[in-house]
């Protein structure tokens, strides 16, 4: 039997121009190409999972203008219902404007989280249930605080799994990382949230041990391409990413997040869940973008057999 996760997160609207060089202030510079689409890793990693069989519910906010319109076309058209999809009546949908320099790839962005940045008491009372009656919670930081706080307390004390993905990083109190089952930060979130500098496998053995004190049970540290290393317990291992061929690898640490809630919600130990996320985030950099990048189940299989 499927076990029910939740996903509370944000929605945000990437909106990424590719020009010549990044203007300076007061410069307007002729972009070369623009593309919009769906984004925020709370929506990331519901599609991720959505797309890999998962029966996940998705808690978030949008603004009552045309990109919560998106929004919600987007949840229907990927099957994810969207009762719990609240409207800002003042705040606009998040956004994130992107600039790429086409020579360098270095990039500049502004994130406005708007409505999603807004999840009131009210509106999580109205979303009370789907928690309640959810056997794993999975959240990131890209959301208000106190409703991250109140949820992850919601959930602890339902006897819900507890997932947090620090992302983008930013300080969690003591009190609420004791409420966390397992975290799933990538390097640089492992690195700033232990003061140790994690690179390597090594040095992910040492920062696993740190967030382990602070009263988490497992901990799962995302490589990049070399892959993951996980400690459950006093247990550890370090499981080799897939090889492919990347192309885009925003959202990879959504890819695996939504891969990863997945496979432990169909019973698989947090080992093999590491390798069902790598699997997945592996397929999601082999493509452009990030919730269109997301693959279907049968493309995970393939990989996997
Ligand atoms: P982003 O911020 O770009 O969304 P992230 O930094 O949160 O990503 P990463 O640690 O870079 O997350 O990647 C998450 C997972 O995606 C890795 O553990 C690995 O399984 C997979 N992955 C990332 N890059 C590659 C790659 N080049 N080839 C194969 N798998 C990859």
């Amino acid at each position: 039997m499927k076990k029910k996760v939740t996903v509370v997160g944000s929605f945000i609207v990437d909106l990424m121009a590719r020009t010549p060089h990044l203007p300076n202030p007061g410069e307007t510079v002729k972009g070369l190409s623009f593309k919009m689409g769906p984004g925020g890793k709370g929506s990331n990693q519901a599609i991720a999972a959505k797309r890999a069989n998962c029966d996940v519910t998705f808690i978030s906010k949008v603004g009552s203008d045309e990109f919560g319109e998106m929004a919600l076309n987007t949840f229907k058209s990927e099957g994810l219902d969207t009762k719990y999809i609240f409207k800002d009546d003042a705040l606009e949908t998040g956004t994130a404007l992107i600039m790429v320099d086409d020579t360098t790839s270095q990039n500049e962005i502004v994130v406005t989280s708007g409505a999603c940045d807004n999840i009131t008491k009210e509106n999580l009372e109205l979303c009370k249930e789907a928690i309640v009656n959810s056997d794993i919670l999975l959240t990131q930081l890209e959301i208000n605080r106190d409703a991250i706080e109140s949820t992850i307390k919601l959930a602890h004390e339902n006897n819900s799994l507890v997932i947090l993905n620090p992302a983008p990083v930013q300080e969690i109190s003591e009190d609420t990382l004791r409420l966390v089952d397992i975290i799933t930060p990538n390097e640089v979130e492992a690195s700033i949230l232990t003061g140790c500098e994690v690179v390597t496998v090594e040095d992910a053995k040492i920062a696993a041990t740190k967030l382990q004190d602070k009263g988490i049970k497992d901990v799962v540290i995302t490589l990049g391409k070399q892959g993951v290393y996980v400690k459950s317990g006093k247990e550890d291992k370090f499981i080799e990413s897939y090889k492919v061929d990347a192309i885009d690898t925003t959202g990879a640490g959504d890819a695996f997040n939504g891969g990863f809630v997945t496979a432990l919600s169909e019973g698989k130990d947090i080992f093999e869940a590491c390798r069902f996320g790598n699997a997945l985030a592996a397929l999601s950099v082999t493509k452009i973008g990030t919730a269109p990048s997301m693959p279907q189940r049968e493309e995970i299989e393939v990989l996997m057999n």
